[in-house]
């Protein structure tokens, strides 16, 4: 099957100059390209436009290659040698990954594993599940071949899931995160082999011998996916989130379309919070240290379940830290309140919250200034003041206030 076509049609115009321009440059250094991965998989769905892709060569040392290109294209060039991986990086922030066809062997469950040169057969033997293993040829004489020896399209076509070897979970159980991702993502069904390993391997608790990272980086990537839940969903039911920590419950029970104006941090204190809210912040704590969440992401989700509890517990809003005010705790807050309605006392504690913040002051510090006051720690007072009068009903509108603060407030 030949898809120069639509190639031509799913991929950037800019990405397939760059393609033909390492067909041409590979030709003249008697290596053998291939476009591998995600990017052949995508090219049979509708609707998705890649920007990244996966470039692997086979037939010498592509060092000289990745060179060439990051002369030709001005562009950076970093390279992991144990990986025998090259990253070039453009200034639009996209970037090519150019990799020598590789096996990978494993010295025991759960590591990483060391990598060595190998034929494109054996590059794509090593992957994770057959969808992700077709290759299209780049080279002169065959551009635009589909190379599928291990029947990842008519895997794609029966939407199936099938690994491409009995010990692929125990060898890399990073695949076990990878299948709920693409299993939502793409609507698809285990294959009953694959099923059947992935159970085993579960038993076997093979996610607890995983890095705290590399666990880390697997929900990072669920994180990222349009709709997080079903797949966090998915992983529970298979008991694999229990794994990560054996006392940390997970509750992905939500329905939810992220919101996209969120940036990546707000993004995953928000999922996190939300399915994380009902163990102690303690444990909590520990967890995301143990997976190394960045300190940001910590911080928030921390913040988030201390308000929550908070209000849940009785405590006055006049007591709550002013911090809490942010954007991604009164998101989280607002849908957990709608979502486990359950705890009354805690809707009833929002409601006031909600009230509380609306009583925020019109008067700012410029106003207090030109009245005389000099900044420092008693502006903050102030405004406290203000707003607790406003919550008791008091002060209508910014003449009322300033009229307070002339009275009650000494200007030296
Ligand atoms: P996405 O659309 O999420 O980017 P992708 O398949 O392109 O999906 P990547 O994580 O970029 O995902 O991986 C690129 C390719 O590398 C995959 O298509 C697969 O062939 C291979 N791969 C990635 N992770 C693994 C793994 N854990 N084990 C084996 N092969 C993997």
């Amino acid at each position: 099957m030949n898809l120069a076509k639509v190639l031509k049609q799913k991929i950037s115009p800019k990405l397939h100059k760059k393609l033909e321009e390492i067909s041409y440059l590979s030709n003249k250094l008697n290596l053998s390209s291939y476009l591998v991965g995600g990017t052949v998989r995508d090219l049979f769905q509708d609707g998705l436009d890649r920007y990244d892709c996966d470039v692997t060569v086979s037939g010498g040392d592509v060092k000289p290659l990745a060179a060439l290109l990051q002369s030709q294209w001005k562009c950076e060039l970093q390279s992991y040698p144990a990986f025998l991986t090259h990253t070039l990086q453009f200034s639009d922030r996209t970037y090519l990954d150019i990799v020598t066809a590789r096996e990978e062997k494993y010295s025991k469950p759960a590591a990483l594993p060391v990598v060595i040169r190998g034929t494109l057969l054996a590059d794509l033997l090593r992957r994770d599940f057959s969808i992700n293993a077709m290759a299209l040829s780049l080279n002169k004489n065959s551009w635009g071949e589909l190379m599928d020896p291990l029947g990842g399209l008519m895997d794609l076509k029966n939407k199936k899931l099938k690994i491409l070897h009995a010990k692929s979970f125990e060898e890399d159980p990073t695949r076990i995160f990878r299948a709920a991702k693409f299993l939502c993502r793409f609507g698809f069904r285990l294959k009953k082999e694959t099923e059947a390993a992935l159970k085993i391997a579960i038993q076997e608790k093979i996610i607890a011998k995983l890095s705290g990272d590399r666990i880390r980086l697997e929900i990072e990537k669920i994180i990222k996916e349009r709709e997080p839940f079903p797949v966090f969903k998915q992983l529970k039911q298979w008991r694999a989130l229990e794994q990560i920590d054996p006392k940390l419950k997970w509750f992905p029970s939500q329905i939810f379309r992220g919101d996209t104006k969120q940036s990546f941090k707000e993004r995953a204190a928000f999922y996190l919070s939300l399915m994380l809210f009902g163990n102690s912040v303690e444990r909590v704590k520990g967890a995301l240290e143990k997976l190394h969440f960045e300190r940001e992401v910590q911080d928030r989700v921390l913040e988030n379940l201390n308000l929550a509890r908070a209000l849940e517990g009785g405590e006055s809003v006049l007591k709550l830290p002013q911090k809490a005010l942010e954007k991604s705790a009164l998101l989280f807050l607002n849908y957990t309140v709608q979502h486990i309605g359950k705890q009354r006392n805690l809707k009833k504690r929002w409601q006031e919250y909600k009230k509380w913040i609306q009583c925020r002051p019109l008067l700012d510090g410029n106003t207090l200034i030109q009245l005389g006051f000099k900044s420092g720690p008693l502006f903050k007072e102030i405004f406290r003041r203000i707003q607790i009068h406003k919550y008791g009903g008091k002060l209508k509108n910014l003449n009322e206030e300033i009229r307070f603060v002339v009275d009650n407030f000494r200007r030296d």
